[in-house]
């Protein structure tokens, strides 16, 4: 599939790009390298003057990068401006603690000195989705190129405008040629990258499948990588969740970009006897939203970034249905130009039925009642995905206990999966490995080199 940025609000082709050709290809890879082989050298000053240029510049453009993302993936504009003010907040993180975090740790060995060192690993190959087309490529490249490494970024077939905008912003911030480089290219071409001897870490945010094929290459090559996937988040509310407060987060939960947020609420999940409740006022929430431009800043419901990934949805639902699900509400395109889906809820989910397992990625809200607080969190656990949750009680240290006892690689109690530019983000089980963010985020991808002193005679 060659690059095709398309309005998803009303379906109009804007811009198509070719894929590059070997030697495009060969000459970023090329560039990556040896643009490596200087930055590595350059001081953590002079790595932050030019990361914080790129978070300024992101903060002065913030309505032209907002549009952008707005036109090729459908977000809507006053989500969208929100993710370019995060992407320059954490670009801004990164300049102001990179080197407080890379720097050398004192061991205490029996004898002699010891200490950790970090140095870069070289040229990372990042492949990144469209549905935070800025934040998931300010996610890599803030971490990374502090540390010293230089990044290629496969970004997805969809948002290539916004692709080819960040490497530009890269250039105008003042970073070298090479330091961040956009390609577009297939998946054979992606292949390739990885087996390349010049890249050195892969790192993917993408779909479960993408992420046992990219990681199996970077398997056989050796090469360490991180992934952050899918996910099935539940949403629990517990018999004494305050449920004024419970409510607006779970239709933000669900609903926050169209639905397309891998930590999104997806599996809500309430004891029996608030669940009735919660359900009928959930659902009269959902229903007052309303489909329009993503433009209008009165818009509350907007399209799904693709026909694609509308088409699949919708599939999704009827399978659902026919494994015995019932449709509460939706569950079909909204007729209107561009691809909307209706806000759905599905209910009477049981084992066998893939949308049990399934990840919905959209306006698709999965409800379970279940008997109480360990039913809740058996449910819970009973996901091939671990990516986050959250549970809703007036009890905090229950909600603790509960945030304990979910296998999961983030948790929320009375809040919902929100990052923040200091806090670790990713998932265990299909969800991936590795995080992203905060201090761990910056530690993925550098060499954490022993260095020991000392003058012990050597054994006879
Ligand atoms: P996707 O199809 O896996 O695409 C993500 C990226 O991977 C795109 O750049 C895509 O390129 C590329 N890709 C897919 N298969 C590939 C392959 N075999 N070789 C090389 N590149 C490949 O994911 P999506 O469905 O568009 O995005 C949504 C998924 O991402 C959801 O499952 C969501 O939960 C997950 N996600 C996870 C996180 C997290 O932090 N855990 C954050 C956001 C999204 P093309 O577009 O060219 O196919």
């Amino acid at each position: 599939m060659a690059y095709e940025s398309i309005n998803p609000a009303d379906g109009k082709v804007l811009k198509s790009f070719e894929h590059f050709n070997s030697a495009q290809l060969e000459r970023s890879l090329s560039t990556a390298q040896s643009c490596f082989d200087t930055w590595k050298h350059t001081t953590y000053a002079h790595r932050a003057a030019i990361v914080n240029r790129a978070a300024t510049l992101m903060r002065d453009h913030i309505d032209d990068y907002a549009k952008l993302a707005t036109l090729e993936m459908g977000k809507r504009i006053a989500e969208a401006r929100g993710e370019v003010q995060f992407s320059a907040d954490i670009l801004a993180y990164y300049a102001k603690h990179g080197e407080a975090f890379l720097a050398p740790t004192k061991l205490h060995p029996k004898h002699g000195e010891a200490h950790i060192e970090s140095s870069p690993f070289g040229v990372l190959f990042c492949v990144e989705p469209w549905n935070f087309p800025f934040y998931q490529l300010a996610r890599i490249a803030g971490p990374h190129l502090m540390a010293g490494n230089t990044v290629v970024v496969k970004h997805a077939g969809c948002v290539p405008q916004c692709a080819i905008a960040f490497e530009k912003l890269w250039i105008d911030a003042g970073a070298p040629v090479g330091a961040y480089t956009n390609l577009l290219i297939s998946h054979e071409q992606s292949n390739q990258v990885i087996d390349d001897p010049r890249i050195k870490g892969v790192a993917l945010t993408g779909s479960v499948a993408a992420g046992r094929s990219i990681a199996a290459r970077a398997g056989q090559n050796l090469k360490k990588s991180s992934m952050e996937l899918g996910g099935s988040d539940a949403f629990i509310v517990l018999d004494d969740a305050d449920l004024d407060k419970a409510i607006p987060w779970a239709v933000w939960g669900r609903m926050y970009n169209a639905g397309q947020t891998c930590c999104a609420a997806k599996r809500f999940i309430a004891v029996e006897s608030i669940a009735d409740k919660f359900l009928e006022r959930f659902k009269t929430a959902l229903s007052a939203l309303k489909p329009g431009d993503p433009m209008d800043e009165k818009t509350t419901h907007g399209p799904l970034s693709t026909e694609a990934a509308l088409v699949q949805l919708l599939k999704q639902v009827d399978d659902a249905v026919a494994h015995g699900a019932k449709l509460l509400m939706g569950g079909r395109r909204i007729e209107r130009a561009g691809s909307y889906m209706q806000t759905t809820i599905l209910t009477d989910i049981r084992p066998g039925n893939p949308a049990f397992r399934d990840e919905f990625f959209g306006p698709v809200v999965s409800f379970y009642q279940v008997k109480d607080e360990a039913a809740a969190i058996a449910l819970a656990n009973d996901s091939d995905f671990g990516l986050g949750g959250s549970v809703w009680t007036k009890d905090e240290a229950r909600g603790k206990r509960v945030a304990t006892a979910v296998n999961t690689g983030m948790m929320f109690v009375n809040n919902i999966d929100w990052s923040d530019a200091e806090l670790p983000f990713g998932g265990i089980k299909d969800s991936g490995y590795g995080r992203e963010l905060g201090n761990m985020g910056i530690q993925e991808f550098v060499n954490k080199k022993l260095v020991r002193t000392g003058h012990l005679p050597a054994p006879v």
